[in-house]
């Protein structure tokens, strides 16, 4: 029952989360107007916004002008849905789970921004960041030190990786992994940029292969750090675990 009910609240969330990703990089306001067709911009009945079942029983066209409207916000509803209600399963009923879903908002927004504009705004992480330090000293009770770390590691680690590729990764990855840094400490966030690097050869090689991509494409890095920052945050001890013991 309390599953479910988040799955809802996720996906209202991840909805919220589209619009945010979509108007903030572009400076318009999250909450005036309403939606509308970015195609013909007709505004948005309630019935049209419900999330991922409007995309679905509209075939994934607006009402008004039939112009396609992109799968990625039914596939962000959805993935915001189930990880709102994944959480507690992992972590337990604790108050964590305002960390993670605090985290999970974040990463949705930055995910829809990043792909539509290769852009991770400032404005967006310096709200996470802010709310993750105050969280963070209510939830775990950790020092400030320790958050000073894991945010200098994240930062500080994309910087100078940034600095020596000339270009390969933009300010705004190098200011994500900082913030992230802040929710999972330094050895999580050093796992996180590691997946993240992992996942974006993987899908790069992969997409080469398929002539999905061509060399000279740019492709957004935030969402394979979004996917690293999840998954280590997520499976730290059994990931780490792991690695380590094929190591030793
Ligand atoms: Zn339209």
């Amino acid at each position: 029952m309390a599953n479910s009910f988040l799955f809802l609240i996720g996906m209202v969330i991840g909805s919220f989360c589209n619009v945010a990703g979509i108007r903030i990089p572009q400076k318009k306001s999250i909450v005036y107007p309403g939606s509308s067709c970015s195609s013909c911009g007709r505004k948005l009945g309630w019935y049209e916004l419900v999330p991922v079942v409007s995309w679905l029983m509209q075939l994934g066209r607006c009402r008004g002008c039939r112009g396609k409207v992109s799968i990625l916000y039914p596939v962000m509803e959805l993935l915001t849905g189930m990880l709102f209600m994944v959480s507690p399963l992992l972590l337990g009923w604790s108050l964590e789970l305002l960390l993670s879903w605090s985290l999970i908002a974040m990463l949705a927004i930055i995910t829809v921004s990043d792909l539509l504009y290769m852009v991770i705004p400032d404005r967006i992480l310096l709200f996470f960041g802010a709310l993750f330090i105050l969280q963070r000293s209510l939830v775990q009770n950790e020092s400030a030190w320790e958050l000073l770390f894991g945010f200098l590691l994240g930062f500080g680690l994309l910087y100078a990786i940034a600095a020596a590729s000339g270009g390969g990764m933009g300010g705004g990855d190098v200011k994500l992994m900082g913030v992230a840094g802040i929710v999972l400490g330094w050895k999580a966030v050093l796992l996180a940029f590691m997946l993240a690097l992992f996942l974006g050869a993987v899908f790069g090689s992969a997409g080469l292969a398929l002539k999905y991509l061509n060399r000279k494409q740019r492709i957004p890095f935030g969402p394979f750090l979004a996917a690293g920052i999840l998954l280590s945050y997520f499976f730290y001890n059994e990931i780490a675990g792991f690695y380590f013991s094929k190591m030793l």
